[in-house]
């Protein structure tokens, strides 16, 4: 069993108010076994649906860079044996290319979209990077 903090009707805690649109106190009115069901606003009164206050921005956002990094690792670990080349900006690369940038790490070329420009996978996310550029 895990150890949440056993919360019961009539406890206090903080919600998104669905007509106050802010996160404000709320008085727990109903529970579904370990889940708020139901909060009243301390300041309008009304009931309804618990909504956590980082649930919104937070939950997608995280769960996007953790697929990432595991495409990521996959990619990286099965190309493992393959050199890796330093990212320029006149270098010129192919698909399946593992480049080592100096700002984002290790990354895997995914498409050429360009002959000047290619979208790269980094751990932190897909990028596009300039190449086959002449420097002047
Ligand atoms: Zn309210």
């Amino acid at each position: 069993m895990t150890t949440t903090i056993s919360l019961t009707t009539g406890t206090e805690v903080i919600s998104v108010c669905t007509k106050c649109k802010l996160p404000l106190a709320h008085i727990i009115v109903a529970m579904d076994e370990a889940k708020i069901k139901k909060v009243r606003c301390s300041t309008c009164g009304k009931e309804h649906r618990f909504v956590s206050p980082d649930a919104k921005k937070r939950a997608p956002s995280s769960k996007v860079k953790v697929r990432v990094e595991e495409q990521w690792k996959q990619l990286t670990d099965s190309l493992s044996s393959k050199r890796k080349i330093p990212y320029t900006l006149s270098g010129l690369y192919k698909e399946k290319d593992v480049i080592d940038h100096h700002v984002f790490g290790i990354g895997v070329v995914n498409q050429v979209v360009t002959r000047e420009t290619i979208r790269v996978l980094f751990k932190e996310g897909e990028k596009l990077l300039a190449s086959a550029r002449v420097s002047l």
